[in-house]
């Protein structure tokens, strides 16, 4: 009989319960136990729905209070010395610590983190030493497997593989691979083994998901020498070893030639590799099919995946089949129950993560008794997948052939860097090195206060726009007696840059409680792009306008670019990416003609999730920068010469794209460099990018204020590998998460810089 499981389950709750228990945590409301007690609950809860859809294998271990990642470094033993200090009393305080730092008694930064492969879920980065020590650590984990025997027959631990974890990390004062702790580390995973079988476990969830990349000899030798070394000491132990997000490609060989038990394929995001797989299995070993998208929020086409999972039957049996998501379940939102106010058509096409677990056990079923046995759900899932495929919600033939209308001349400005420069400087007037700000300005209390009862009903509309322009007024103000150069107005109306155009555009739907854990306490709630998009009306120009109409100096209008929108939001997997992207693109196209008919002279499309969209395998990536830079060129060619396009772009590593971050063409980038003192700066120089960059001179994510002198500093070290006449000045992003006491103090700073370097130029 083929085994209905799962790889991962969201920790997050149904209504975002850990976070509010993380938050009061941290803010001293709750103390340690009130928070071990309500994370218990949440994953009993999340045990007792995978219970109660049938789910054959519990899988434990895959909650976490801030972060997987971390919990496996803590299970090692690896906490790195700074952490070790006995300042931090409890070991509550010492993982919290590393995670986000801490001020009281010891004084720490919170260590690095970093995106979780090509998802928006973020982990902490393990930070190696040459002289590292491991000792095994898993009394936390132990328990809950015992706690998860008492309602579970067969508990399934996932583990984070050896070579994995340590690849994931940094090995701190050395170029060489963090693989050479591999030796030391194996004997903790033996150690682990012998619990796990004292425990009575059965099925072990090996992940190893570096095997999703490209990998080199080093690492596939790792992967070879830590399973055989490990498959000594497991006695009557099973493991499955799992990756996802990607196809095992030319790892597909190594996977099966290891000595695991079986084998995971996400076959939503590589369905080509069961053929291979099919014929590199060894008799002793199961398949486990990832056939349910575990990161989208599609109904899952029972028929189709039945098909496959049949095919597979026919070829090995479906007493070695396990059937599963595609990967955890982390990556969906938790339950379309909860979603009352999504369009009922939509809706039902939707399956978050709860319903997902009811897809992978009818398909279980399906395979395992016949399809009669469950003949109405997949009559019901058959009838919304065709009414899903075949509606004209989907369909706009009027942006289809908008599309079809794209040429070369759509996606080029009308002339060359130079002469848009000049053009436009005849028209603002700027200073060298022109002051400006990335966007957001404050989110006090006030204004959330403000947007969450307008949009519960209690705050009629013209009383929440008439606050919106006193906040947009106050703001305009500020920035002119600062002397800020380009004005923004604020951004005060937006809740998240995402979900803000998705409210407007056509296509989308929003959810209530369709949250994904981002990090640590941290949600994000995408957009849902369930159609052609298009703009049925201007969604920023009135409010540019006003606060345009208050100063005499240039406001940029403000959006999203299109690969942005496209990679925060849950997509269509019923067309390519690009496709969607485009039509993405042609709507904020026509947000920057009605920003430039309305007299807005510059105008900024933020791009920060171009590098993240990048594929995990090499060979994908040059197709993908084409079509995504692409995309914002249609987004912004679309304007005279004297429209100054700006864009913006944080949280990375540029170097490696820096090619294809100046085949944007924008006429000004701001990027986020002040962490790492100008050196991002270094690589734009070297390769001579060619317009305008504003380099952050001051880190947001702190409250503290730089003194002038510091960023005096780094601006002349901005002018050394920058000409002046295409350097701007600006924060490092921006700033709603800021309060106005340290902002306006920090920006009068930034001004200060700014004419001090000048003066010397
Ligand atoms: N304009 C946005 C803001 O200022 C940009 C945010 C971002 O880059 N993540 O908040
Ligand atoms: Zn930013």
């Amino acid at each position: 009989m083929a085994i209905a499981t799962n790889l991962g389950f969201p920790r997050i709750g149904a209504k975002r319960e850990l976070k509010w228990l993380l938050e009061k945590y941290w803010k001293g409301t709750i103390g340690a136990e009130d928070l071990l007690t309500g994370a218990d609950q949440i994953r009993q809860a999340n045990w007792k729905s995978q219970v109660e859809a049938g789910i054959g294998q519990l899988t434990v271990g895959d909650f976490s209070l801030y972060d997987h990642v971390l919990d496996w470094t803590l299970r090692v033993g690896a906490v790195p010395a700074a952490y070790q200090t006995p300042q931090l009393v409890s070991q509550l305080d010492r993982y919290f610590a590393m995670a986000r730092g801490t001020q009281k008694g010891a004084d720490l930064p919170a260590m690095e983190m970093t995106k979780w492969f090509n998802t928006n879920y973020h982990y902490i980065v393990p930070e190696w030493s040459e002289d590292q020590t491991f000792e095994l650590n898993a009394d936390a984990l132990l328990a809950e497997i015992t706690s998860a025997q008492a309602i579970a027959e067969n508990v399934r631990p996932v583990v984070l593989g050896p070579v994995s974890l340590l690849l994931l990390g940094k090995l701190k004062g050395s170029s060489a691979s963090p693989l050479v702790l591999l030796d030391k580390l194996l004997p903790v995973y033996q150690e682990l083994l012998a619990k796990f079988n004292e425990a009575g476990v059965n099925w072990v969830q090996w992940d190893e998901p570096i095997l999703a990349l490209d990998l080199d000899d080093q690492a596939q030798a790792a992967l070879k020498h830590s399973l055989e070394l490990l498959s000594q000491s497991r006695g009557q132990l099973k493991l499955v070893l799992t990756s996802y997000f990607e196809s095992l490609r030319e790892n597909l060989p190594l996977a099966f030639s290891l000595p695991v038990d079986a084998v995971h394929l996400d076959l939503v995001y590589g369905p080509e590799q069961l053929t291979p797989a099919l014929e590199h299995i060894r008799p002793e070993q199961s398949l486990s099919l990832g056939l349910v998208d575990g990161r989208n929020v599609w109904k899952t086409d029972l028929a189709k995946a039945l098909k496959t999972a049949e095919q597979a039957a026919s070829a090995i049996s479906k007493d070695r089949l396990l059937i599963a998501p595609s990967c955890s379940l982390l990556h969906s939102p938790v339950d379309l129950a909860h979603e009352p106010e999504i369009d009922v058509e939509v809706k039902s096409w939707l399956a978050f993560a709860r319903q997902k677990l009811d897809e992978i056990a009818i398909l279980t079923q399906a395979l395992n008794e016949g399809p009669a046995s469950v003949a109405d759900q997949l009559q019901e899932n058959a009838a919304a997948i065709q009414a899903r495929r075949t509606s004209r919600r989907t369909h706009d033939p009027a942006v289809r052939d908008r599309q079809k209308g794209i040429t070369p001349e759509s996606i080029c400005r009308q002339a060359d860097f130079e002469t848009r420069q000049s053009q436009q400087q005849d028209r603002l007037k700027l200073p060298l090195l022109p002051t400006t700000t990335i966007g957001s300005f404050p989110q006090t209390s006030e204004v959330r206060q403000a947007r969450a009862s307008y949009r519960k009903g209690d705050l009629p509309e013209d009383a929440y726009q008439a606050f919106l322009q006193t906040e947009t007024q106050k703001c305009i103000a500020r920035q002119e007696a600062l002397g800020i150069d380009v004005l923004v107005h604020g951004e005060f109306e937006r809740n998240d840059m995402v979900e803000y155009f998705g409210e407007q555009l056509a296509g989308f739907v929003v959810s209530k409680n369709g949250w994904v854990q981002s990090y640590g306490s941290r949600c994000v709630k995408p957009p849902i792009i369930y159609g052609d998009v298009h703009r049925p009306s201007a969604m920023t120009v009135e409010m540019t306008r006003y606060a345009q109409s208050l100063t005499t100096r240039p406001v940029k209008g403000m959006l999203t670019g299109p690969v942005t929108i496209l990679f925060w939001s849950f997509i269509r997997d019923d067309q390519p990416r690009r496709e969607t992207c485009q039509q993405i693109a042609l709507a904020i196209r026509d947000e920057t003609a009605d920003l430039e008919s309305a007299g807005i002279g510059v105008i900024q499309i933020d791009e920060p999730a171009l590098r993240e969209g990048l594929p995990l395998r090499h060979n994908d990536q040059t197709d993908y920068l084409s079509w995504a830079v692409d995309a914002f060129r249609l987004a912004s060619s679309g304007v005279a010469n004297q429209t100054q396009i700006h864009t913006h772009m944080c949280y990375c590593e540029f170097n490696e794209i820096l090619p294809s971050i100046a085949a944007l063409d924008a006429d000004v980038i701001s990027i986020e460099t002040s962490r790492s003192k100008m050196e991002l700066l270094d690589g734009f120089g070297t390769f001579q990018y060619p317009n305008g960059i504003g380099p952050g001179v001051y880190d947001i994510h702190s409250p503290r204020v730089p003194a002038t002198s510091e960023m005096v500093g780094l601006l002349q070290k901005a002018v050394d590998v920058i000409p002046a006449q295409r350097l701007w000045v600006n924060p490092d992003c921006g700033l709603k998460t800021r309060g106005w006491v340290e902002v306006e103090a920090a920006l009068q700073s930034m001004v200060e810089a700014a004419h001090q370097v000048r003066t010397l130029l």
